[in-house]
């Protein structure tokens, strides 16, 4: 069972204490509180992987909005506070129902502090539920737990195993589809188990297939056949720790009474920010800053929001940074100039602090998807070339007191032009895939992975000595040469060859490292490839 962690009580806290103050006085200025504190509560279920329990708090922040109205329509009629006190205490309860056994029945409090997301779940574990004798799931088990998973297989009709929540659920229908059955075994497994992502393989693409899948609880749907790659992708995906930096924006407003309500509002939602109330120093605050988003007055002393976000776009790096326009300017034919202008968004003034967060968080989300594929190799989700380089840089000027020392390895496919020109090159892309799968799936998720060249991968272990590395490294460079890629007539197998630098992180420098492993990845190679050698520092 998972475990609730300290903050997010405190958020459930926040969330009782602004609907006690809402029912007390019933002011539109409460309600706003109310309908900022479940919005901060989803962000934390959302944060902590808990799809389950984030529905139910969607489900709960929807309500609210549809009752926002405006001052005149609060308090709301008595029904409609009745039916938002029954949603906080089903989504109360069930978050309670989530905690592990010891907690049950006391008080909120209680859970343990400092509790961390990743104790949600178990990370490689992953449940099959499937009829027996089902023809393709033997051989998904088998690749899965050949990347690393600890695969345990139930049919639709047992109960499902007393073990910890685990990171998957994978759920494989007969032939005829998603049944009744199906779907009830499915709303169970959405309840017990909140943290785990819910895969509903061999979906039929209809819409009504779909939503009945997606209301009983399902995170992903993957459709027909062939699906053992996208599958493997997907939860090779879970495994990797998703960069979530908090957001980070830049309030550009003249008046400091609004730049504060802007400031405390973003607060509220975990948003970092700073602010400049002097338009002329925008380019030296962000350079200085580096925000994911700026929220622009329109009218200022020396020049317009307008005026300064024309200038931003001089600069290159600024080019597709958002810019979200805060104005009380009414006029619409103004407002789409704005935009032409180079702003992303117009928001009038009173804002709406829920509408706010909800605009911010959607656009940084975006931005940073974006540059998230800007460091991510397209074929096998890796870093990318420029991306790992700069990541080891940045890790060996940071970080001498928590890693004192660091492992560098290059690995290369041996005598793969060979499985080009033979198999032709889509097959050659696959081997390319299933070792990076393979390196995702076996390596912990601080390394860093990246995919260097064509087929030549680094990967970079803090934290590891170079006698713990190698024997990681073994095992991996072992089980490759082991498996099977599959082509037109049959399967053909393939090795790789490695070199190895360790060093003690504060003093070496990123070149240093990479060529030490470098040279000894030559020597692997001249020594007759399927092999790992270490690079004397
Ligand atoms: P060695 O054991 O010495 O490393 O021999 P090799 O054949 O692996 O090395 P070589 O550098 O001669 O060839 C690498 C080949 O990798 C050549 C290139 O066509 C192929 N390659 C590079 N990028 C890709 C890719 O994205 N997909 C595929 N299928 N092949 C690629
Ligand atoms: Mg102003
Ligand atoms: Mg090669
Ligand atoms: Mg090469």
């Amino acid at each position: 069972m998972p475990h609730i962690p300290a903050v997010l009580d405190d958020h459930l806290a926040s969330l009782d204490l602004s609907w006690k103050g809402y029912r007390e006085r019933g002011s539109f200025d409460d309600f706003v509180e109310f309908a900022l504190a479940i919005n901060s509560v989803a962000e934390h279920l959302a944060t902590l992987k808990l799809p389950g329990l984030l529905r139910q708090c969607q489900g709960l922040e929807s309500t609210a909005i549809s009752l926002f109205g405006h001052r005149d329509s609060h308090p709301v009629e008595d029904t409609q506070r009745r039916a938002l006190e029954r949603q906080i205490d089903t989504l109360v309860r069930s978050i309670d129902l989530a905690r592990p056994p010891a907690a049950h029945g006391k008080s909120r409090r209680s859970a343990p502090i400092g509790a961390a997301a990743g104790e949600w779940i178990k990370p490689h574990s992953a449940w099959m539920v499937c009829d027996s004798g089902l023809p393709w799931a033997g051989g998904l088990r088998e690749q899965l737990e050949f990347f690393g998973f600890q695969m345990t297989r139930f049919g639709w009709r047992d109960a499902a195993p007393a073990q910890d929540s685990p990171l998957a659920i994978l759920c494989m229908p007969g032939p005829g589809g998603y049944g009744p059955t199906h779907l009830d075994t499915i709303r169970c497994l959405r309840e017990a188990h909140p943290a785990s992502q819910i895969f509903c393989l061999a979906a039929e693409q209809t819409l009504a297939t779909l939503v009945d899948l997606l209301r009983v609880g399902a995170d992903v749907t993957i459709e027909g056949d062939a699906q053992t790659a996208s599958v493997i992708e997907r939860m090779l995906d879970l495994l990797q720790a998703r960069d979530r930096a908090p957001y980070r924006v830049l309030v550009v407003e003249d008046s400091a009474t609004a730049a504060a309500m802007v400031r405390r509002a973003l607060t509220r939602q975990d948003i970092d920010s700073d602010a400049i109330d002097d338009p002329r120093g925008l380019l030296e605050a962000v350079a200085r800053y580096q925000p994911d988003l700026v929220l622009m007055d329109m009218y200022m002393p020396h020049c317009t929001g307008v005026e300064a976000t024309r200038v931003l776009r001089q600069v290159a790096a600024y080019q597709s940074l958002p810019v979200v326009y805060l104005s009380s300017e009414q006029d619409v034919a103004m407002q789409i100039e704005a935009l032409r202008l180079g702003g992303d968004q117009f928001l009038t003034k009173p804002f709406n602090p829920v509408l706010l967060a909800a605009v911010v968080k959607n656009k940084i989300e975006r931005f940073r998807e974006m540059q998230r594929s800007s460091r991510h190799d397209s074929l096998t989700g890796l870093f990318n070339h420029s991306a790992i380089k700069s990541l080891l840089k940045q890790m060996l000027l940071a970080g001498s007191a928590e890693a004192p020392q660091l492992c560098v390895a290059m690995i290369d496919i041996d005598h793969f032009k060979a499985v080009n020109d033979t198999y032709g090159h889509p097959v050659g892309d696959q081997v390319i895939r299933s070792l990076a799968w393979l390196l995702k799936g076996r390596l912990r998720t601080s390394d860093l992975i990246g995919r260097y060249g064509g087929e030549e991968f680094m990967v970079v272990l803090p934290g590891v000595a170079p006698e713990q590395a190698r024997v990681v490294l073994e095992r991996i460079r072992e089980d490759f040469a082991t498996l099977p890629h599959a082509h037109a007539e049959g399967a053909l197998f393939t090795t790789f060859s490695a070199g190895l630098a360790c060093c003690a992180a504060a003093d070496a420098s990123a070149e240093l490292v990479t060529r030490c492993a470098d040279d000894a990845l030559l020597e692997a190679k001249r020594l007759g490839r399927n092999r790992i050698e270490t690079g004397v520092f």
